[in-house]
Formats: C-alpha cells, structure tokens, sequence
C-alpha cells in the first residue's frame, strides 16, 4: 500500500508517497524511545512553551493547513480553515491545563499519608482516521505530549499530506525529534509497531474492523488501549421540539463534513405528530445544498473522501433498498466528475433491514417515526454502536430525561455542539471504549501511582 493523496473532487492524484522501510520503522521507534526519556523529564512549562507555538504556527499559517485538508480529503475549504483553528485551540488548551488535569490527587488512608501521582506511560501508538486529519491529529498531540509521552502516529493512507504537514508544525514548534513522529507504514507494519515493547499503548479513532484487529494485537500484548469507533446518532425530535432551532441542526448533523463524522446524526426519529412537517422541511433544506468544488466558498454540499467511499455508500443504499427501505430523495452519485453523492433520505428501513445496524459514512438519512417519547428511546437503543446523540423539545426535564435514558458515551440537548477542547468524547458498545479530550482524555494514558508514607511496624 502506498500513500496517495487524490483530490476527491476531481479524482486527480496530487501525489505519492511510498511507505517506510523496516529499517526506516525502526529507527523511528529507537528516535521516539530515546526522546521518551528526555521528554518525561521536561517540565509542564517547557513543554507548553513548544505547544503553545504549534498552535500559533497553525493559527498564523490556517489557509496552508486548510488547503492540505481539502486536497486530500475533499472537505469543504470553510469547514478545514475551522477544523485547522480548532485544532489549534485544543493544542493551547492542553498546553495551558495539563499540569492541573494532572497534579497529584491527595487520599486520607486511616494510617500515615499518601497520594496519587501521574506519570506518562512511554510511546504512544496512535492511528488516526482521514475524516478530521488535523483534529484527530490535534486530539493526541495536546494531552497526550503535554502529559510526558511522546508518540508514533498513523496516519489515514489517503491523507499524506496533512500527516506530513502535522509532524513538521511540531517540529517548526520546537520539539525534539522523536517526540511526534509520523509514520507512513502498511498494515502489517503496524502490527509489528503494536507487538513491539517500546510502545507502551495504543489509541485507535477508526472503523469497527480496525478496532477489532488493533484492539486484539494490542491485548495479545497486554498493552492499554483506547478505541473511538463508529456510531449510527439517533436525533430525536420531540412533538413540542422547535423546529427553526431543530432542522438546521439536522441538516449541519448529517451534511456537516459531508456526512462523513464519527457522531453524524444518522438515525433521525421523529414523533408521529410532527413527522410530515419534519421530514418535509428537512427534505427542502437538503434540496437547497449547492453542491460545487470544496475550495469554493459558496459550495455548501463537498465530495465524499474518494472513490471508494462513495462506492462504498452506494453499495450501502443499494442493499437498504432491496431490503424494502423507500428512498424519498437522493440515492445515487451525482451527475458530476469527482465522489459527490446526493443528499438522501431513506424510510421504511424496517429491523431486519442489514441498513437498520449500518453506519451510513457520508449524506445518507435514516428517518424513523414512533409514537411516543419511550418508543423513540427504545429505538434510540436499538443499535450496535454507542457514541451519542440529541434530543430536541422545548421541555428541559424531557431533554434530560432523554438523554439520561440513551445509552451512549455523549448525549446533547437541543444542539450537537459535539466537541470541545474541554469535554470528553467517546462511546460505548460497538462505538469504542476511552475517551480523548477533557480531563479523562489526557489521563487515559498516564500511569496514576499510588504513594503511601507510613513509618509504623509489619505486622507480626
Ligand atoms: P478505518 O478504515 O478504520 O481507518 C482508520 C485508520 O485505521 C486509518 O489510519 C487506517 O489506515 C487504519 N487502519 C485500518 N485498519 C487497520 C489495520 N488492520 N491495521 C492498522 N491500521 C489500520 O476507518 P475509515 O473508514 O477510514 O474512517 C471512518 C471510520 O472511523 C468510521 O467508522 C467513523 O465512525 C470512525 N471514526 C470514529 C471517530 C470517533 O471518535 N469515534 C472519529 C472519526 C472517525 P489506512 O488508511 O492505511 O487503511
């Protein structure tokens, strides 16, 4: 396998890069374990001084970064400038927390005194998807350096580019060799990186098969790990729910990043009483997109990542229709060059449609409509994944009594405000176990030691 960077909207490749040798690969993990015992040794401060500046860097440089994004990867040039300086937000955040998230923790044992103390792990094996390639990138980075380890990243094969640029901004910023390194490697290389015991964890942002293959290697090996996997987002819409409020947020839930984010509402289910007038809205919104080319700042619908993705979905569609789901609009590739796909809605997705556990990675909605509030959360429930969701009514006490009752890693009341440098992200079941971002976020991969001082005797 090589790393291709394919403008999506065109189908141009923009160019290649080959993967590393294994005396390549090695050298990088001798370069990142040595950097590890000097890195462990910074203090907060002078760690923060390097992370601060690749935020600025990212800050003074956004267009370069943002066009890297959009080249590689299709997303809408807006969308990358705001993913670029996000990113850089999350790097100044850790850079300024760190220590705080991190100081000892004091305990009152009934005999003597003690504390916890947090202490990074070592090298970190990172793999990292293409649909954020700065974000995931940034969501490692922050906490993760800021807390001592240094770390060894995958990158997505399809953004070579951005993987590129992100090791030489931490390196423009001043850290070490050694301390973020990017790794252009094979599948199988990656394997090895895993069995290797100079990697310490492992931390996944990716597909379900990737979990289960990773996740696997790395308990072979007894090492920690953390799995942000897929999700398949109910958006429940209440009978007393603001529709001005609650249909921009469905078209921004399921188009933003051209539908293709981990926590996309994807399953949209609509009380009975305001179904029609939701679903027609909803349609008329999708329908007023103008698709165009991603550097083009009036185009408000971008292509899919690449050519497979869009096969991928079409394929998905395909199977959702045999299996008796009824397409209301969209459905098909658009009749343009380049992985543009319509804006599609699909229903009558019945239980033992395979579309009802599928995760639809690009514009496809799912809509369902229930009778009641229970039977929206008992739909809600019904999936395989865990990530999150929204519910939106006018009623505070319902929203919370909603989001209490699904059973997922996030839930947001009236909005999708998914994620902040601040809060933690991450799922349950099938959607991954961990969470990256906020203060568990940066102590998932730090060792929390025990410290006891007492000077009484062994017991006899
Ligand atoms: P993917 O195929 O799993 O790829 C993600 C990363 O894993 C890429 O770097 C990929 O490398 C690597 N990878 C895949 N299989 C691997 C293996 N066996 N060994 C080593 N590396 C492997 O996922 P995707 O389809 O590109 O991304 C979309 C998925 O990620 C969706 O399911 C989405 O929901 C999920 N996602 C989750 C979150 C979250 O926070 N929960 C965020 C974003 C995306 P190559 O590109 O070289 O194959």
């Amino acid at each position: 396998m090589t790393y291709e960077s394919v403008n999506p909207s065109t189908g141009k490749l923009l160019k290649t890069y080959p993967e590393i040798s294994d005396a390549q690969l090695e050298q990088a993990l001798a370069t990142a374990a040595a950097a590890f015992g000097q890195w462990k040794n910074v203090g907060y401060e002078q760690r923060a001084v390097i992370i601060h500046k690749a935020a600025a860097l990212m800050q003074r440089h956004v267009d370069d970064f943002a066009r890297l994004a959009t080249q590689d990867m299709g997303k809408r040039i807006s969308e990358a400038r705001g993913e670029v300086t996000f990113s850089a937000d999350i790097l100044s955040y850790y850079a300024k927390h760190a220590e705080k998230d991190l100081a000892p923790k004091k305990l009152h044992p009934k005999v003597g005194k003690a504390h916890m103390q947090a202490s990074p792990l070592g090298v970190l094996f990172c793999v990292e998807p293409w649909n954020f390639p700065y974000y995931q990138l940034a969501r490692i980075a922050g906490p993760h350096l800021m807390s001592g380890n240094t770390v060894v990243v995958k990158h997505a094969g399809i953004v070579p580019q951005v993987a590129i640029a992100f090791e030489q901004l931490l390196l423009d910023a001043g850290a070490p060799k050694g301390v973020y390194t990017n790794l252009l490697i094979s599948h199988a290389q990656s394997d090895r990186v895993i069995d290797d015991p100079r990697i310490a964890a492992v931390c996944l942002t990716g597909s379900v098969a990737a979990g289960r293959s990773i996740a696997a290697r790395a308990g072979q090996n007894i090492k920690k790990t953390s799995m942000e996997l897929g999700g398949a987002d109910a958006f429940i819409v209440l009978e007393d729910a603001d529709l001005d409020k609650a249909i921009p947020w469905a078209v921004w839930g399921r188009m933003f990043n051209a539908g293709q984010t981990c926590c996309a509402s994807k399953r949209f289910i609509v009380l009975d009483a305001i179904a029609d007038t939701f679903l027609a809205r909803f349609r008329a919104a999708l329908e007023a997109l103008q698709p165009g080319d991603p550097m083009d700042e009036a185009t408000t619908h971008g292509p899919l990542s690449s050519e497979a993705a869009l096969v991928q979905l079409l394929g998905q569609v395909d199977v959702a229709v045999k299996h008796g789901a009824r397409v209301v609009m969209g459905g098909k590739r658009m009749d343009r060059p380049g992985a543009y796909m319509q804006a599609t809605i699909l229903t009558d997705v019945a239980k033992d449609n395979p579309a009802f556990r599928d995760e639809f990675f690009g514009p496809v909605a799912m809509f369902f409509r229930v009778k009641d509030e229970a039977a929206a959360v008992a739909l809600a429930n019904d999936s395989d994944f865990g990530l999150g969701g929204c519910v939106f009514t006018r009623d505070a006490e319902r929203g919370l009594r909603v989001a209490t009752a699904v059973e997922t890693g996030m839930m947001f009341i009236n909005n999708i405000d998914w994620s902040d440098a601040e809060l933690p992200f991450g799922g349950i079941k099938a959607s991954g176990y961990g969470r990256e971002l906020g203060d568990m976020g940066i102590q998932e991969f730090v060792n929390w030691k025990l410290v006891r001082t007492a000077n009484h005797a062994a017991p006899a």
